[in-house]
């Protein structure tokens, strides 16, 4: 199955990443074919993100660690856990 070459990428959940607005997916090759995987992690409020921006925004920030970069609302629960629901394809 050919993948669509410059339409929209197919969206894992119809959201975009809060910080860099794009779909929740990164490129990867798949046997020199161009496709996606699904990158997304969504935060216990709902926000959704790449695990890259996620990373990047938590070294520019270190008051930003292990908070969500939208509504800063903490990723983890009282004993300290990281709570996120990640799905990733690749
Ligand atoms: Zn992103
Ligand atoms: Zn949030």
């Amino acid at each position: 199955m050919p993948l669509p070459q410059s339409t929209n990428a197919p969206t894992a959940s119809g959201k975009d990443c809060a910080i860099c607005k794009e779909p929740l997916l990164v490129p990867s090759s798949n046997n020199g074919q161009p496709s996606y995987v699904i990158d997304d992690v969504e935060f216990r409020c709902k926000h959704h993100f790449h695990w890259s921006c996620i990373l990047e925004h938590s070294i520019s920030s270190h008051d930003a660690r292990n908070r969500c970069a939208l509504c800063r609302q903490s990723v983890l629960d009282s004993q300290g856990e990281f709570i996120v629901k990640v799905r990733n394809e690749g």
